[in-house]
């Protein structure tokens, strides 16, 4: 191709001839079978009765003209008569000054295009708004064929890229390597990977391109799958952490310094975490578990085995009132038995500062807490052993890992309070080993949501109210996603409001993500003490703030959240003994309505999250350090199966051979090397 192709294909990130022979289709044409003259009509007909149906479809045909004309306005409109044995039709080309000459009567045409009932006047008929078209030889055979369409740039529309990659694509097929063993793709019936490209870009059939597209899927899950396995089997094989034993009783033990006793899921999992961790391998585990469902006590028990081994924990936080919470609340539960904590934040002074840093570099800290400042360079420890990462999402793969590296090999606990679907967890966290807190502490009474149209807010303000007048505590979740400036301006607009309009006679006050760290403890500390009784907050809420006294949350336009974070931050309220409620405003529109409802029906945060994946797809769970950085053909969540399949193929072959050095594993293994980076970002750790 020339230049101005290559340039023009480059805007659409095809820059490479592997590029440019995987480009998948966004959808497919078939061509094969054009309808009759009466079938297009009779289906436009069909659509103008129907208010459900869109309003024109596309539709293709073989017609002999009957005549043509030319309406030349501004915008010339040429129009012809089509017919064929089953009825007549009118077929319009818009733009082509004098194409009506080149059309003659009796000519045979195919065309494509949009087929509408059109009311023009006094005429009523069916239109065909031609969007391509091919004059036909008196004696030719139609042929059409399956037609990729391909994501097309401004400057190139698909049909031009289907050109260049058919004229290309023998010399395109030389780019594409196979990593798929032969002995997989025989299992599967699968060929090889050119032929299926080929199948891609010039399919026989829908069907057969189908096909071809889960052969490429395959392959790709194979090396995800792949990359999990080799690196789980490199963590196992590896050694090198510090093998820490719980003595008999320990866990006993534990729960007798506690004020209550261990949920049979905490047990559990701590039963999980505490046998990882005797082992000389890394442990590398994702505890997952509902708001409130006690994580932070488990993260304490593998702390306090660590401790008893003699070496450090590291526990590292989000954000900063989510950092504090966790020192004030773990000091107190684990400074009798014996284990020293200190916190380090990005805000402490420069001594403070040093003071801290010293006591984890001397180990007088048994567990340090504190947020990203605890993987700034010179931080070390002393004999750093456990990492934990509390709402492991909200980091980057680079900052997780930079944690692990103040230490050889430490065991690593990642925790997450956003119930990640099962399906997801399989194949994005394939290399972690997974502990689920499906119970919550007994006692609890059920958070009761409810949907508010925005016209009803006045009434989500007076129950407000009145449990304040029980003395209860308020949030009002303010609409500040990204905290810009015109959210912050809203959400500022709102607190005077509620302060001078709505609750002039109640403390309210401003929690923000921009806000002074030193400001944000401040408030957020008077509002534990309940010193303020309404607290408009954005979503810096969302993790961690442990209020029992606030039993009510409303939550402004909450059509803008997905369920699970709307499941996330509700979980701020129903700390306590008190009955507590969930008030979500939203603008009267059905389809916010019903998909908010999904709340007020369930508090099963797993079932949330695989309503919010259905509804809103994976990216939702993918964290931003991660999205949208390798972009897979397949849909680990629609294609599971698939996945299940591959993974097992993947599974058996480090199995049978785990260098994979045998010769017909050479390209599965070059996949792993060479691509390792790009996947490691799909996966988690
Ligand atoms: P998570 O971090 O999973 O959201 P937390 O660890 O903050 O949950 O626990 C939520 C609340 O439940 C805390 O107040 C905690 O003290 C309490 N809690 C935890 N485990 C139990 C238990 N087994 N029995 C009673 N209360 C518990
Ligand atoms: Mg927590």
């Amino acid at each position: 191709m020339g230049p101005e192709s290559a340039r023009k294909l480059a805007e659409i990130n095809i820059r490479t001839p592997r590029d440019l022979a995987a480009t998948y289709p966004r959808d497919y044409k078939d061509w094969r079978r054009p309808a009759s003259v009466g079938d297009v009509v009779r289906r436009a007909l069909g659509r103008a009765q129907d208010p459900q149906a869109p309003e024109s479809a596309e539709e293709i045909l073989i017609g002999r003209v009957v005549r043509t004309s030319e309406f030349r306005g501004r915008i010339p409109i040429v129009s012809a008569e089509l017919e064929d044995e089953s009825g007549t039709i009118k077929a319009t080309w818009f733009g082509r000054r004098g194409f009506a000459g080149k059309l003659a009567p009796g000519d045979r045409v195919f065309v494509h295009g949009r087929a509408q009932l059109k009311r023009t006047g006094k005429s009523t008929g069916v239109e065909l708004n031609v969007l391509h078209h091919r004059i036909l030889r008196e004696d030719e055979a139609y042929v059409g064929a399956v037609m990729p369409v391909y994501p097309a740039g401004k400057e190139l529309s698909s049909r031009a890229i289907a050109g260049i990659i058919e004229r290309n694509l023998d010399v395109l097929g030389s780019f594409l390597h196979d990593s798929l063993p032969p002995a997989v793709a025989a299992k599967h019936g699968y060929g090889s990977l050119l032929e299926a490209w080929r199948e891609v870009h010039k399919p026989h059939s829908p069907e057969s391109a189908a096909a071809a597209r889960e052969r490429l899927v395959f392959e790709e899950f194979f090396g995800l799958a792949l990359a999990a396995a080799a690196r789980r089997a490199q963590r196992l094989a590896g050694g090198g952490a510090p093998q820490l034993r719980a003595a008999p009783g320990s866990l006993e033990a534990f729960e007798a310094a506690l004020p209550f006793r261990l949920t049979g899921a905490q047990q559990r999992v701590v039963a999980q975490i505490w046998a990882d961790m005797g082992r000389s391998s890394p442990m590398n585990r994702l505890l997952q578990g509902d708001v409130g469902s006690g994580k932070t006590l488990v993260a304490a028990a593998a702390v306090l085995l660590a401790a008893r081994c003699g070496v450090q924990s590291a526990l590292m936080a989000p954000t900063e009132i989510l950092a504090a919470q966790h020192a004030a609340r773990l000091a107190p539960l684990l400074l009798p038995l014996g284990i020293r904590v200190d916190a380090l934040y990005g805000s402490m002074g420069t001594r403070e500062r040093e003071r801290v840093r010293g006591r984890f570099e001397s180990g007088e800290c048994d567990l340090a807490i504190g947020t990203h400042a605890l993987i700034v360079e010179d931080v070390a420890f002393r004999e750093l052993g456990l990492t934990i990462i509390d709402e492991q999402h909200r980091f980057g793969v680079a900052q997780r890992a930079k944690l692990r590296s103040k230490s050889r090999a430490p065991h690593t606990l990642h925790m997450t309070a956003t119930p990640i679907p099962r399906t997801l967890a399989q194949t994005k966290y394939a290399d972690l080993d997974l502990s689920i807190i499906d119970e919550l502490p007994p006692g609890r009474t059920p958070i009761e949501t409810f949907v508010l149209r925005g016209s009803r807010k006045a009434m989500a303000y007076e129950f407000v109210r009145k449990n304040v007048a029980r003395k209860r505590q308020a949030y009002v979740v303010a609409p500040a996603i990204d905290e810009s400036e015109a959210e912050l301006t809203s959400a500022l607009a709102e607190l005077e409001m509620l302060r001078n309009e709505i609750f002039p006679d109640l403390n309210v006050a401003l929690l923000h993500g921009r806000l002074p760290s030193r400001e944000k403890e401040a408030v957020m500390g008077r509002f534990q003490r309940g010193e303020i009784e309404v607290l408009l907050a954005t979503t810096v809420v969302e993790v961690g703030v442990d209020v029992p006294n606030a039993s009510v949350m409303v939550i402004l336009d909450a059509h803008r959240y997905g369920l699970a974070q709307l499941h996330q931050l509700r979980g701020r309220v129903g700390r306590g003994v008190a009955r507590s409620y969930c008030i979500l405003i939203a603008p009267d529109d059905r389809s916010h309505v019903e998909r908010l409802q999904i709340l007020a029906d369930t508090t099963d945060g797993f079932k949330i999250a695989e309503e919010d994946m259905r509804l809103r797809g994976t990216g939702e769970f993918a964290g931003t350090a991660q999205a949208g950085e390798i972009d897979l053909l397949g849909d680990v969540v629609q294609d599971f199966a698939l996945y299940m399949q591959a993974k097992a193929d993947a599974d058996a072959l480090l199995d049978a051979d785990p260098d994979l050095s045998l010769a017909e594993h050479r390209a599965a293994r070059a996949l792993l090397e060479g691509a390792a980076d790009a996947r490691a970002v799909f996966l988690s750790s």
